[in-house]
């Protein structure tokens, strides 16, 4: 089972990746976006409160997000290939909070793949978003703020992924295609490394190997 968390500043093109990834790969798909404006859709007290923090382009605070988390994540049962975390974490309570919830099932993130693109791009990309998507916080002074968001809470991120030997960025500019292709090979080379390693240790002591390549592997 591989978790990906797809990572980036709003506009960086997660969901679109994160489509793609899903059709290529069959992985599962959390967007704490999704997830909060489908509440505020359906009026729940949680989207009630959301609705205050995205309109003001702010985040919602760690312990509501991390409980809505562990939920969506159980939902999915335990049959299938990896789930795609998109928009979660935020910051690095949440990301100690992912570690800890899925270290309780026996899994783990597998590789956290930014995509990296210049903000100003980003103004136009969700200025242009905005125009369709009719979402409230993809407007001008909005955008301004959740781009500050990201820089000051979110952008930290990379470091502490790096620091667990989790990292990769790939260009987010240009062509759609050309990207994907950049993430899937980050997410085929990981494959192939487990593959590897699993190959190499059944060599020397067969039964206590295969133990360790199944924990590597799921
Ligand atoms: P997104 O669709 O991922 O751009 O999220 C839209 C808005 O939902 C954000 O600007 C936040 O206000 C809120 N949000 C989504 N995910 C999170 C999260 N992991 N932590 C806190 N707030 C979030």
């Amino acid at each position: 089972m591989k978790n990906i968390v797809i990572f980036g500043a709003p506009g960086s093109g997660k969901g679109t990746q994160s489509d793609k990834l899903i059709e290529k790969y069959g992985f599962k798909h959390i967007s704490t976006g999704d997830v909060l404006r489908d509440q505020i859709k359906r009026g729940t007290e949680l989207g009630k409160t959301a609705k205050g923090f995205i309109d003001e382009g702010k985040l919602i605070p760690d312990e509501l997000m991390v409980g809505i988390l562990a939920d969506v994540y159980d939902s999915f049962g335990k049959d299938h290939e990896g789930v795609i975390f998109d928009g979660f974490p935020r910051t690095i309570p949440q990301a100690e909070a992912l570690k800890a919830m899925l270290a309780e099932r026996g899994h783990k993130v597998a590789a956290m793949v930014e995509l990296h693109v210049p903000d100003e791009e980003l103004v136009k990309r969700l200025v242009l978003r905005g125009k369709v998507s009719g979402r409230s916080d993809d407007n001008e002074e909005t955008i301004k703020k959740r781009l500050n968001v990201y820089h000051t809470q979110t952008q930290p991120l990379c470091d502490w992924y790096n620091k667990e030997g989790l990292f990769h960025s790939v260009d987010g500019l240009g062509d759609i295609d050309r990207i994907f292709g950049d993430v899937c090979e980050i997410i085929d080379s990981f494959t192939c490394q487990l593959v590897y390693l699993s190959t190499r240790q059944l060599n020397k002591n067969k039964t206590q190997d295969i133990q360790i390549c199944q924990n590597q592997i799921s």
